[in-house]
């Protein structure tokens, strides 16, 4: 478990492209940002749902794909060194007596700020759990949805389910360390990368991995270990694949989360924000992107741009108190300008 302290600036809980536009905004006027996401990766939806879609409503992009869209604000909030925490989700936050915020993830990080910005989207992906019975008594034990760590995984017996990139992805990195892999796909079908299924139906051909057409009928175990995951087809019946672990990849879902219970004013799962600052119910913890809702909200990524920019003007006064801030443009600034490393 990841155990460590740290201060900074501001928090951004989502990383976003309303996150990440945030550092951005943040980081001109010299506030320096850590970034939390249950993801393993930055870009939110963008990355997560449609990284090769295009987009044709960005602002002077014509047109962008979801992930060429997150890793250009990926390089234009570089200059100011943000510090991503990634797989890991905000999960508490306490007021301290000095007037900060502590965020604390659940690898037990905790952050310390004057600032938090929750940039949370549609809430936190998480990973729909199969209609199995008696899955929660596994669960944490022999049962993951998802890897953190891949050393965990080294010499058990996996059974890994799904036919998406997921199921896919971690078949072939646990297989060399694993001592055994099994997928199980319902279907001979696979929506993952097309290179990755040739890769795996090459190792199955070698014998290296099992690979079953079938669907997950039941568990056995005791006491919350796993020994085996009964599966069926039609052409096959019945019958139970010995393993330990078992890795349900069935895609994510969004949930608010851990935030809700932030203390934040809410309405049907949005947090109320002023149009000014885009500042919550609790003086120091603002509200962007899709997260928020205000009268005549559209949920649009240019509209968590311009939430970014104003919010961070206010975000500014929190933690330098003492300090005025200037207007400037990026254009003829050279403070900005030495801050973009342009200059
Ligand atoms: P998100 O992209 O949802 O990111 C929020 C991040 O916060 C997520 O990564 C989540 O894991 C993380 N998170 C939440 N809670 C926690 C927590 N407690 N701890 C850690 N991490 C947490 N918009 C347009 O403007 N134009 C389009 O053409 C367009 N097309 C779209 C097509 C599709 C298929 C979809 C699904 C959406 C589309 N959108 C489009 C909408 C757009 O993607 C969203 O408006 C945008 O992603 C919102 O950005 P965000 O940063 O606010 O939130």
């Amino acid at each position: 478990m990841t155990e460590q302290r740290v201060t900074t600036d501001v928090v951004i809980i989502g990383a976003g492209p309303v996150g990440l536009f945030a550092v951005f905004e943040l980081g001109l006027l010299g506030l320096k940002c850590h970034v939390v996401d249950i993801l393993d990766k930055a870009g939110g939806q963008c990355a997560e749902l449609y990284p090769e879609k295009p987009i044709y409503d960005i602002p002077a992009l014509p047109v962008v794909t979801g992930g060429e869209l997150i890793a250009r604000l990926l390089e234009q909030c570089k200059p100011f060194e943000p510090q991503f925490h990634l797989g890991q989700m905000g999960e508490k936050l306490e007021k301290l007596e000095s007037g900060n915020w502590l965020l604390t993830t659940d690898l037990g990080m905790e952050i310390e700020a004057p600032v938090i910005v929750v940039a949370a989207g549609g809430g936190s992906f998480v990973p729909k759990k199969p209609p199995i019975a008696g899955i929660d008594t596994y669960e944490g034990g022999s049962v993951h949805y998802a890897v953190r760590k891949m050393e965990d995984f080294r010499g058990k017996r996996l059974l890994i389910a799904g036919g998406g990139d997921s199921a896919l992805d971690w078949t072939l990195n646990l297989q060399p360390i694993a001592a055994s892999v099994t997928l199980v796909h319902r279907r001979a079908d696979f929506r993952a990368a097309p290179d990755s299924v040739e890769k795996m139906r090459a190792l199955a051909a070698a014998g290296k991995i099992a690979f079953r057409v079938a669907q997950i009928a039941g568990l056995e175990g005791e006491a919350g270990k796993l020994s085996g995951v009964k599966l069926k087809s039609p052409e096959q019946g019945e019958w139970v694949e010995p393993c330990d672990t078992l890795l349900p990849f069935y895609g994510l879902t969004m949930k608010l989360g851990p935030i809700a219970d932030f203390g934040l004013n809410l309405d049907e799962n949005h947090i109320t924000v002023d149009t000014q600052k885009f500042e919550t119910s609790v003086p120091r913890i603002f509200a962007i992107g899709d997260i928020n809702t205000y009268p005549g909200k559209l949920k649009l990524i240019l509209s968590g741009f311009h939430e970014a920019a104003l919010m961070a003007h206010q975000a500014f006064h929190y933690v330098h108190p003492d300090k005025k801030l200037r207007f400037q443009y990026t254009t003829s600034s050279s403070e900005l300008q030495q801050r973009l490393k342009v200059a």
